[in-house]
This record gives structure tokens, C-alpha cells and sequence, in this order.
């Protein structure tokens, strides 16, 4: 009897252990659950972080992809643009070219008179360009720099290695409706109103070979055949023909061959 009571014992105890085991194997698996539940958690975090750099590497290569295009257009605008300027600049020479051969019936142009054989002077002190006998600059007072001088350019940028005038820009478009004044007196040669090419220009003969034109303007005041006096406004400054934005196109050609017109006006 006391045998079978210690024996009842003993299966008690062990079934006490093994209950607590049962129990600590049963904490261990939640363990080991919350674990996995905690490792799926920061897989899927990842997974979303890689799907982001995923889109943002889309939007950027979609960004760069619509960059180049941009980037290819306004390449077409600008070749466009010169185009057209090539054009119109075949279109002066061939009038001109006509005009001083009908004038001289077809002769060899007189050699280039040395530049200081026209002074350049500034306008009076009442800021008049019609006293002396120099070079008027075409805009008067009015404040502007040369965004394009005459020559050479990087063909890579403009697609036209040669520029045959000036530009003269006022920054934003300030000098748009700024008046154009001739620089020499003469008389109209050549008048146009278009909205390619140069737009609305005037080209004006100065006598002795000499020439001058002024390009894009927003409006013309002169025709052909008008004389014109030194100082006269002929016009106002514009964007019209290709052009990106307010400024005056201005040459001067001796026998219809470009000259550098800063050897000949100056800016106040
Ligand atoms: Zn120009």
C-alpha cells in the first residue's frame, strides 16, 4: 500500500514536469512565431522600400528621357531659327548684290575706305545724332548691351558660325518699343513687314557703298524710297521673324559685304 501511494507520487511530480515543460515549449513557439511574424514584418518594409527606388528610378530615367527631348526640340527651334536667318541673310545679299550692280553696271566694287575715314562721335549734348558727320548709334540713349557680336560664333551652340550684325538686347525685353534710329542718312532700299526670317526690317543705302539694316523690329515708320535723315526714327524695336526675344538685329555692309558695325558706331 505504501508502495502504490509513493509510486502515485512519483506520476504526480512527473506529471507536474511535464506539464510545466509543455508549458515552456508552448512559450518558446510563441516565441519563435512572434519572431517570424516580426521577420515577415520587415520583409514586406523592405519590399516596399525596394519597389520606392524601384518608381524613383523610373520617374528619374522617364525625367531624363523627357529632359532629352526637350533638350532635342529646342535644338530643332534653334536650327529652325538659324535656318530662317540664313535665309533672310541670302535674301539681303541678293538685293543687295542686285542694287549696286544695277548702280554700277555690274563693275568691281571701289576698294574699303579706312574706318577712320568715318569718325565715330557721340551724339550732342541735346542727344542728337543729326550734327557732324560720324555714325549714329541706332538706339539712341536708350540702355541695352550687345548679347551677339559680330563674327565668329560657337556653331555648336547657335548651328551658325558666322554672325553678320549685331544683336543689341535690353535684358527681359526692355527695349521692346524702343525707337530705331538710322544711323546714317540715306534712303530706303528695301522695306519689309513679314513674320519669318527678319521679321519687319529696313534696309537703308547710305551712299558711297555703305549700307545698314535693322532687323525684328516691332514696327517700321519708313518705305521704300523715303529718305531718311541721320538720327530719323525708323522704326521700334521688336521680336518679329526668328527671334527669341526683343533686339535689334543691326548691320553695316560696304557693297553689300558685312562689316563689323562696332568699328563704325559706339555705344554711349
Ligand atoms: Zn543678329
Amino acid at each position: 500500500m505504501e508502495t502504490l501511494e509513493s509510486t502515485k507520487e512519483l506520476l504526480e511530480k512527473d506529471k507536474k514536469e511535464l506539464k510545466e515543460n509543455k508549458s515552456e515549449l508552448s512559450d518558446s513557439k510563441k516565441a519563435k512565431e512572434e519572431k517570424q511574424s516580426d521577420y515577415k514584418d520587415k520583409m514586406k518594409q523592405q519590399e516596399k522600400v525596394l519597389k520606392d527606388l524601384e518608381k524613383q528610378q523610373s520617374d528619374v530615367k522617364k525625367l531624363l528621357s523627357s529632359l532629352d527631348q526637350s533638350s532635342k526640340t529646342y535644338q530643332n527651334y534653334i536650327s529652325n531659327l538659324e535656318a530662317e536667318k540664313k535665309a533672310a541673310d541670302a535674301e539681303i545679299n541678293q538685293i543687295l548684290s542686285e542694287y549696286y550692280a544695277n548702280q554700277n553696271g555690274g563693275t568691281t566694287k571701289p576698294t574699303l575706305p579706312a574706318q577712320n575715314a568715318n569718325p565715330v562721335t557721340k551724339p550732342d549734348s541735346n542727344g542728337s545724332y543729326n550734327s557732324g558727320d560720324s555714325w549714329a548709334w541706332p538706339l539712341g540713349s536708350a540702355a541695352c548691351y550687345i548679347s551677339s557680336p559680330y563674327g565668329n560664333r560657337d556653331a555648336s551652340i547657335s548651328g551658325w558660325s558666322f554672325h553678320g550684325g549685331v544683336d543689341i538686347a535690353g535684358g527681359s525685353g526692355k527695349l521692346h518699343g524702343k525707337p530705331v534710329y538710322a544711323t546714317r542718312g540715306g534712303t530706303v532700299i528695301t522695306a519689309v513687314t513679314s513674320d519669318s526670317g527678319y521679321g519687319i526690317y529696313v534696309l537703308i543705302d547710305h551712299g558711297g557703298g555703305y549700307s545698314s539694316l535693322y532687323a525684328h523690329m516691332s514696327v517700321r515708320y519708313v518705305n521704300v524710297g523715303d529718305t531718311v535723315q541721320k538720327g530719323q526714327m525708323i522704326g521700334r524695336v521688336g521680336s518679329t521673324g526668328n527671334s527669341t526675344g526683343a533686339h535689334l538685329h543691326f548691320e553695316i555692309r560696304y557693297y553689300g559685304e558685312k562689316q563689323d558695325p562696332m568699328k563704325y558706331v559706339k555705344k554711349p
